[in-house]
């Protein structure tokens, strides 16, 4: 049974993008569905763009692998694209005495990871680099950055374009069933008509909407896609001159980073974000008892104690789509093919929460893999 396209990645997010990228340049006819007016616009336009070294996450993990290849094929994707990135580096910092040896805790396990350039700091050496940081010891990350992710999923669209891609956008996947024999089956709303299109190979790549696809499709049998818990994250903006050149992390609880400062290609500085398990997808900023202000001064003036009053401004929220309870232990990437749910030509993508950014051209060619098409390479 002939289909009306090889290959449909739904969304248009930087995971999708990359996954199109990787494979339109395997040779695919790729098209990407978005159901928003522009690409990238939901989790992957309300980040921190830092492009993680790969300190933190367990050995062995997918986190661990793909941040690391990732981070990689990333600078050289920038440094070949014309991408802006920033290998500014990074300071996780321990700002008591009894917070030392889980700094140490982490300098091994980034070299547990392969990770070979952190190089722990007494307080006195911390602050050689940067007068303005109060801290007992500190690990310094070189190889930590920061990406323009517009231009980067900008580029990415480039790709697919140029090969034998497309990206439909105002397009929602409502449906979506295997077809008897092979393939699939999607149904869609676009400008308001719905209609039906057909694929050989699907990967979901929904973000925030990968559970509600995957749900669809596996009706059947005993799997059932990972469920997403939202988890949202608030900045603030720092307005005013920062006297930091790298970027800023507190020790992480758990598999929170703490409330870091940061800064973008432009050198707009940020401080969050913060994590706070919601119900539903809704990005207001709310802080109208003055809380969550009061929290994110108190916590940076541990490392920054001269960040002056009044320079901290509501900035922006992002969801994290998390596929573990608050109550549960963080979750590896979700990244399910044919041996996990027995779909033949299907990938689902869920819990790509941070390193996803990073990550993202190696999660591309680790599906191009998934789906038996021979893919870029992605270091
Ligand atoms: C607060 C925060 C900070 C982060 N910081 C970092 C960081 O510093 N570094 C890093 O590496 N990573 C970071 N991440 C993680 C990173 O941003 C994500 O892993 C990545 O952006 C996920 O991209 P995505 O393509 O999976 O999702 P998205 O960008 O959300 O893309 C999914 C797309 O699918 C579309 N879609 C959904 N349902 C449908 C449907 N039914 N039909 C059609 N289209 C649909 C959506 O509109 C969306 O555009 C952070 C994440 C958060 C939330």
């Amino acid at each position: 049974m002939s289909s009306d396209i090889e290959t449909i990645v739904i969304g248009a997010g930087v995971i999708g993008l990359a996954a199109g990228r990787a494979l339109a340049e395997a040779g695919q006819e790729v098209l990407v569905l978005e159901q928003a007016a522009l690409v990238g616009s939901e989790i992957s336009a309300r980040n921190s763009e830092v492009i993680h070294a790969g300190l933190y996450y367990p050995p062995g993990s997918l986190k661990a692998r793909f941040c690391v290849e990732g981070r990689k094929a990333l600078y050289q994707f920038c440094r070949e694209n014309g991408v802006i990135a920033n290998r500014c580096g990074k300071l996780v910092v321990a700002t008591q005495e009894s917070e030392v040896p889980k700094l140490e805790a982490l300098a091994e396990n980034a070299k547990a990871n392969g990770i070979r350039d952190p190089v722990l700091l007494s307080g006195a050496e911390a602050r050689s680099l940067e007068p303005a940081l109060a801290c007992e010891a500190a690990l310094l990350s070189p190889s930590t950055g920061v990406v323009d992710s517009h231009g980067f999923m900008q580029a990415l669209e480039g790709h697919i374009t140029s090969k034998a891609g497309q990206i439909v956008l105002n397009t929602r996947v409502t449906g979506a069933t295997p077809r008897s024999g092979s393939g699939f089956e999607l149904a869609i709303e676009s400008d308001g008509a719905a209609g039906h299109i057909t694929c050989d190979r699907l990967v979901n790549a929904a973000g925030l909407g990968a559970s509600e696809i995957g749900a669809y499709l596996h009706l059947e049998g005993d799997y059932r896609p990972p469920q997403t818990y939202p988890a949202k994250g608030h900045y603030y903006q720092v307005t005013g001159p920062v006297p930091f050149r790298h970027l800023i992390y507190p020790l992480p609880e758990g598999a929170w980073l703490g409330l870091h400062l940061t800064f973008d290609c432009g050198g707009k500085a940020k401080l969050g974000p913060d994590l706070e398990w919601v119900e539903s997808i809704d990005y207001a900023f709310d802080d109208s008892d003055g809380a969550r202000l009061a929290t994110f001064s108190r916590e940076a003036r541990r490392y920054w104690p001269s960040l002056p009053a009044g320079a901290l401004a509501p900035d922006y929220t992002g969801i994290r789509p998390k596929i573990y309870r608050k109550e549960e232990p963080a979750a590896d990437f979700a990244i399910h093919g044919p041996e996990t749910h027995g779909l033949p030509n299907f990938v689902g993508l869920y819990g790509i929460e941070s390193p996803g950014l990073t990550s993202s051209l190696a999660i591309g060619s680790y599906l191009a893999e998934l789906l038996s098409v021979r893919s870029p390479s992605c270091s």
